[in-house]
């Protein structure tokens, strides 16, 4: 589907002049996601393991847990933890339609991206199936992924990486079958992604495993570097 992102704000605006809208994380009236349920969320600071989420020291890339994943990605950042209201609102921005969150969320992506000084030149969205595209209208990771690049005046592009491979859903799978579940799931595309630095873009990181894949086929099609970013990550808290 392609959306007129251009006017996408004006739109917006006379949207919630007829229709005001309701808080994605709490139901609210008047916002799209309420000061309240701002507060509380869980925000990502320091170092974090690549793959689980726990905090590591400033020198580490993984946790002594997950040593053993082999990560193709540069670096790779959330802004905050997939828990509470935001996890609410990501099921809202996801499933119900409610693609207005993608420009809500967008600035909390562009501070991150902004923070770690990351030097890219192209911005794709982690693809999502035909046929998940056409039960859902819209890929939810293309809603941040433009305007990202927009920001920072670099190309996008949805075809530089496309699905090859339907997966499983990877609810119950660790780590490391994750990782084999989304194996070439992804094609990269060499005539446009020849020496480029990408960064892609998801709504949600869990293990890593997706961005890990999304990483072999790009570099795997001549890119040089892949960075990823996401609204949320699953923390696995281990005591
Ligand atoms: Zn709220
Ligand atoms: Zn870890």
């Amino acid at each position: 589907m392609n959306i007129p992102f251009s006017s996408v704000r004006f739109l917006w605006k006379i949207a919630d002049w007829v229709y005001p809208p309701v808080c994605a994380g709490c139901g609210r009236e008047g916002f799209r996601f309420c000061p309240q349920c701002l507060s509380e969320v869980k925000v990502l600071n320091g170092s974090r393991c690549l793959s689980c989420g726990r905090p590591i020291s400033i020198n580490q890339r993984f946790c002594d847990y997950c040593q053993e994943v082999p990560f193709l990605i540069t670096d790779l950042c959330s802004w905050a933890e997939f828990e509470g209201p935001l996890r609410e609102a990501i099921h809202h921005f996801k499933y119900q339609q409610d693609v207005a969150l993608g420009d809500f969320f967008c600035t909390f992506l562009i501070a991150i991206i902004e923070e770690h000084k990351w030097q890219f030149d192209l911005v794709v969205p982690v693809p999502v199936s035909k046929s998940r595209l056409k039960s859902r209208g819209y890929n939810q990771s293309e809603l941040l992924s433009r305007p990202i690049a927009r920001y920072f005046c670099v190309n996008h592009s949805t075809k530089a990486l496309k699905r090859v491979r339907e997966t499983e859903s990877q609810f119950s799978l660790s780590s490391k079958e994750r990782n084999r579940n989304m194996e070439d799931a992804f094609l990269g595309f060499p005539a446009k992604l020849n020496n480029k630095r990408v960064l892609v873009v998801d709504d949600i990181i869990t293990t890593g495993a997706t961005m890990n894949q999304c990483a072999k086929s790009l570099l795997q099609a001549g890119a040089k570097e892949v960075y990823g970013v996401s609204i949320a990550k699953t923390i696995r808290h281990r005591n």
